[in-house]
């Protein structure tokens, strides 16, 4: 076949010509593909990651695979209605929440929607869902308490504002109570709260609504919810929504607890959504960014320092473990993103030990720090003494004669566990906790029978607050306690355990 070079250099510049007219790219796309909560849409080419999409009925959709040819789109509303076919616009805009002082008290979907039938929000503004965290400069060492007040937590793992703390456990060990009491615990604190639940059934939700209602937390709460039957892209977005109305609070210099329940269901959602939009599985089919999915979450919590307004954003993640195994997949990696965790155990919370926290487990990386320098000094031998306890409890079982210092450290050691009981919804201050932690400490209980101890708590805590209610207001806004503070609460238990012996007649 013989070349004429003027017949090839006409066909580039055809070719050329045309080539800018493919350039031009439409924002308009076609639904190629629709099924299982995912559309494949062609002709997008310009859509952003996070992109909020249009469907020809008005349904939203969010891109989240940018492919070559087309782009993978989950939807945030009903499938029904959307074809093959179908057009599909780009809004230009990313998923966003509506934010600000009128979310608090409400109920809402993923997408910030009021779900509570107290009828529409009037939010100042809306913010992105996703956003990157705050940078390393302008964050601050966690140096303030967070009160949980829940005394085992308080004591031995406590939490600092702008903390990351796992909450672990395997179902039914008290896991969604611990956060529900730290919320409540809130109360007159100046601390926003955030309630995100994934993939919950809507009778557990509305029934925590109604408890948070009825203690009057709701005044300062936010509830985010994405329930079981809600679609796996609307528990996705969840906790990313309930952080990114956090982040206004924030940036007001506020602070603000964010409570997400639960980490695992919300990665099972995201799996599924991985696996629909055809992305290679991995290990226990999750994909390979699922360590990213919680880490860019997780690191949205900060304190930041005095320059950019001293705000906090303290995350309670929750997650759910099968058998105590904390070494599956996501719970491993959620351990290594967050500063510390506190470990549920089934077994103590069947015995009655409830909370149903494992010392031994449980650790608080940061919070140290920020702990009440009064509650530091009396609560530090707790976690080494239940320590000790829980060795020697082992082999006492074995029944051999026990020496006297073996059987004090027993007796010392049941004490504390009892002490460190504590029904739900019954968050105490950290100056009861500390003044009852220390007649523990100090072995005042050492000669009060073990079944009597919760009933020494209640009524000592009630004397206190009869007799010295100074040193309790002292000890609270001071947060130290000093020689003088120490003989007032001394002479105070010796007084109040001379009246309760002769009340239970021992
Ligand atoms: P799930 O895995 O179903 O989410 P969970 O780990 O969140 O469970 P909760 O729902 O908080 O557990 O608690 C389980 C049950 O134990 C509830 O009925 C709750 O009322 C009870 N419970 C939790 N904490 C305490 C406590 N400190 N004292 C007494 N009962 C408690
Ligand atoms: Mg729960």
């Amino acid at each position: 076949m013989e070349l004429r070079p003027e017949e090839i250099s006409s066909i580039i510049k055809e070719q050329i010509k045309d080539y800018t007219k493919k350039l031009e790219v439409s924002s308009v796309g076609t639904v190629i593909q629709i099924g299982d909560g995912i559309a494949r849409v062609y002709g997008l080419e310009d859509a952003m990651s996070g992109e909020l999409l249009e469907f020809e009925n008005g349904t939203l959709g969010m891109a989240l695979n940018l492919e070559q040819d087309n782009i993978g789109v989950i939807l945030l509303g009903e499938e029904d209605g959307i074809k093959e076919g179908d057009s599909v616009k780009l809004t230009g805009k990313v998923t966003e929440v509506p934010v600000g002082d009128a979310m608090l008290g409400r109920v809402v979907n993923a997408l910030g929607q009021p779900i509570d039938g107290k009828g529409p929000i009037n939010n100042t503004g809306f913010r992105v869902i996703e956003r990157e965290a705050s940078g390393v400069i302008t964050r601050s060492e966690v140096n303030v308490p967070l009160q949980t007040g829940i005394k085992a937590i308080d004591a031995m793992v406590p939490i600092g504002r702008g903390q990351r703390e796992l909450i672990i456990g395997d179902r039914q060990t008290g896991k969604t109570a611990i956060c529900i009491d730290t919320i409540i615990n809130q109360k007159g604190k100046g601390v926003n709260c955030i309630y995100v639940a994934i993939g919950q059934k809507a009778s557990t939700v509305s029934r925590i609504v109604k408890n948070l209602e009825d203690f009057g937390a709701m005044d300062y709460t936010t509830v985010v919810v994405a329930t079981a039957s809600d679609s796996a892209s609307l528990q996705y977005i969840a906790p990313y929504s309930g952080c990114a109305i956090g982040e206004e609070w924030l940036e007001k210099g506020k602070d603000v607890l964010i409570v997400y329940d639960d980490l695992s269901k919300h990665a099972v959602a995201y799996r599924t959504l991985s696996l629909l939009l055809k992305r290679p599985p991995g290990r226990e089919a999750y994909p390979g960014d699922v360590f990213y999915l919680h880490s860019r979450l997780l690191e949205r919590a900060v304190k930041l320092s005095k320059e950019y307004g001293g705000g906090s954003i303290t995350a309670l993640p929750i997650i759910e473990t099968q058998a105590g195994d904390i070494s599956a997949y996501v719970a491993t990696n959620v351990i290594s993103i967050t500063d510390g965790q506190i470990f549920l155990e089934t077994e103590m919370f069947n015995s009655g030990v409830r909370p149903a926290i494992n010392a031994g487990l449980s650790v608080s990386r940061v919070g140290g720090s920020a702990q009440v320098k009064a509650m530091k000094k009396i609560a530090g031998p707790i976690r080494t003494e239940l320590a000790q306890y829980r060795e020697l409890a082992s082999f006492a079982q074995f029944g051999s004669d026990l020496d006297k210092d073996t059987l004090d450290r027993l007796e010392h050691g049941q004490r504390i566990v009892e002490i460190l009981k504590q029904e739900q919804y019954k968050p105490l201050p950290v100056e009861e906790q500390i003044v009852i932690l220390y007649a523990v400490t100090n072995k005042y209980l050492k000669d009060v029978p073990v079944d009597k101890i919760l009933l020494f708590e209640e009524e000592y805590i009630k004397f206190m607050l009869n007799r010295y209610s100074e040193l309790l207001e002292r000890i609270k806004d001071t947060g130290i306690i000093n020689e003088e503070d120490e003989e007032i609460i001394k002479s105070g238990l010796k007084e109040f355990k001379k009246q309760f012996e002769s009340e239970i007649n021992i």
